[in-house]
């Protein structure tokens, strides 16, 4: 036997024992006659002890080893004369009788503890190295706990798990595709899945009913902190339901797994908002409920005058910030800065303090009087103290998509957005189409096989901008978690949401000819939705990035540091795929 127990198993009740234990040497001390060594596993540390007066070839073996030294310990447990409180075995030491060196290692670059002085390239390069770490395997042994629950929850639903081909055509989902050239049909290529979304509604007009997989999905966009190339979807669909029932079940999902994990409880029923009035009072699809700072619209009391850029605006609101009136120009400054940004995008910002005194400084003095500003200040429901924030733009999204990010600029500098608080929402009826300035064109905001509102399918044709789409989001501290639909299973509407996104007739039967056969023999009525998995991780976990709740992230250049990939292929591996690179110099 390796190991008759843990690293982090033995208390003071097993006292008297002999053990057996393995695992990695944390650190080496030698006080006195005495050699102390932290040997680490997965579940805990347990510190070992040589007593040079007692063993002394043992004694000096042991301060030979090196950090990382993978080694098997045979000893006494006794219990501890300075017990270390910080962690569960503390209270006991192992009197060591035994030494067997596994393996040495090289002193690795850097240092495996809580605070470590790894960078991030570093870590990443050794990412085995990183894994031993507590805070990184912490978030792992979380993720398990998450998807075993899911699976749980799902399976005693009648949920049945079903894999779908990974090796598919192009599913338009909006991003672009990582291709796969098959060597077997020369010039032509897979897809990776971008989501299994056609699969699982085929398996709904299979008839399985009720669908779920804990699945990988590849989408080519560029990355940020919460995006990877591959990235973990829980994807669910059901046969014979309508939005509420799918929000239904999914929310109980999401109180289960809160409940059992972070011992929250929601009693009361998620907020659900429509796409419209969180644009309108949050700037986003997506908004962060932790806080309110919700907008206030004043275009209509702004006009008439001499402040053109009022005038001429389509769009003038802003958010009031509880008693921030005694920002310096230093703060209002780095404001204005923060919505110039081109990330941002604003012209600028106009700011109207109102003071502890009951009077108003604003930087637009020059154009409104005392009584406009308190007209402004009632409407904010502002009270002296509070500072209004206010922006105005041409284009009415765009203004209130930039008021939205300095919202959150304001949240996080007020340190409302606080980790340990979750505030669950559900965004429903979002547009079915958005314009795409680049290709003049609408396309599906979801995905084409989204189904539009009945009562909005009269537009479908004239005014595709006007149709809501019966999708939903769940979004968690400004976070979209999840997203989903009720599903088109009707042919004809199908065809017509084709033409609607410009897809011809031909075009559409020759990508998706086979979804519409399928519509042909007695599809369900279905919805769905999906959650980001390494989202809801990093979320629990109370973490900004998803990248540590995955076992092998890439870096933000797309790239695996620690294997180096992607890589170059050899030229026979080409050949033989019948492809020639045509690659800019500047990329060589
Ligand atoms: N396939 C969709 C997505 O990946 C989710 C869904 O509609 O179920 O966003």
């Amino acid at each position: 036997m390796y190991r008759t127990n843990t690293c982090g198993e033995l208390r003071i009740s097993d006292k008297g024992k002999t053990v057996t234990l393995a695992g990695w040497v944390q650190r080496v001390r030698k006080l006195g006659g005495m050699t102390f060594v932290d040997l680490r596993d997965r579940y805990g540390i347990t510190q070992l002890a040589f007593d040079e007066a007692k063993n002394k070839e043992l004694s000096d073996q042991a301060q030979k080893l090196g950090r990382e030294y993978v080694i098997q310990v045979t000893g006494l447990v006794e219990e501890r004369a300075s017990k270390n409180s910080k962690i569960p075995t503390g209270d006991v030491e192992i009197i060591a009788s035994e030494l067997n060196i596994l393996n040495t290692s090289d002193v690795p670059p850097f240092t495996i503890e809580d605070e470590t002085d790894g960078g991030d390239d570093l870590r990443m390069k050794y990412r085995y190295l990183d894994l031993r770490r507590n805070a990184v395997r912490r978030n792992l042994e979380l993720r398990n706990q998450l998807t075993f629950l899911v699976r749980d929850f799902l399976v005693k639903r009648n949920f049945i798990e079903t894999e779908t081909p990974c090796l598919i055509n192009s599913t338009p989902e909006g991003a672009r595709d990582f291709v796969v050239p098959s060597r077997m049909n020369p010039g032509e290529f897979y897809a990776l899945p971008q989501s299994p979304q056609l699969f699982k509604q085929l398996l709904m007009v299979a008839g399985f009913d009720r669908y779920f997989q804990i699945v990988k999905c590849f989408r080519d966009e560029d990355l940020r902190a919460d995006r990877q190339p591959e990235f973990t979807q829980i994807d669910c669909e059901m046969s014979f339901v309508k939005q509420p029932d799918v929000i239904g079940l999914f929310e109980e999902l999401i109180k289960y797994v809160f409940s059992t994990i972070k011992s929250i409880d929601f009693n009361e029923p998620f907020l659900q908002m429509t796409w419209h009035d969180a644009m309108r009072l949050y700037g986003s699809d997506k908004p962060d409920m932790r806080f309110g700072m919700t907008f206030v619209e004043i275009t209509d009391i702004v006009k008439n005058r001499d402040f053109n850029v009022f005038n001429t605006a389509a769009y003038v609101g802003g958010i009031c910030a509880e008693g921030c009136a005694s920002y310096s120009r230093k703060d209002l400054d780095a404001l204005t800065d923060f919505v110039k940004r081109p990330q941002v995008g604003a012209a600028g910002l106009v700011y109207v303090k109102y003071n502890a005194d009951g009077t108003f400084k604003s930087s637009v003095d020059k154009f409104y009087n005392q009584d406009d500003l308190k007209a402004w200040a009632e409407k904010f429901n502002a009270k002296p103290g509070d500072l209004m924030l206010i922006l105005s733009g041409s284009d009415v999204q765009k203004t209130q998509i930039q008021l939205g990010q300095l919202r959150l600029e304001m949240g996080d500098r007020l340190g409302l957005r606080d980790n340990t608080k979750y505030a669950p929402l559900w965004v429903v009826d979002f547009p079915m189409f958005e314009w795409d300035e680049e290709s003049s064109r609408f396309k599906a905001m979801h995905h084409p096989f989204t189904s539009p509102k009945a009562e909005d399918l009269q537009y479908l044709e004239s005014e595709p901008g006007r149709v809501r789409a019966d999708a939903y989001d769940f979004v968690l501290n400004g976070v979209e978690v999840g997203g989903g639909s009720v599903r088109i299973h009707d042919r004809n509407l199908q065809s017509r949401v084709f033409k609607a996104i410009g897809l011809t007739e031909e075009e559409a039967n020759s990508k998706f000819g086979w979804l519409l056969t399928a519509f042909k023999y007695g599809a369900p009525p279905h919805a769905g939705l999906a959650f980001g998995l390494d989202r809801m991780v990093s979320l629990l976990a109370g973490l900004d990035s998803i990248r540590d709740c995955i076992a092998f992230p890439k870096n933000n250049a797309g790239r695996d540091v620690m294997i180096s990939a992607p890589s170059v292929i050899d030229q026979s591996q080409l050949d033989e795929l019948c492809i020639s690179l045509n690659v800019p110099e500047k990329d060589k």
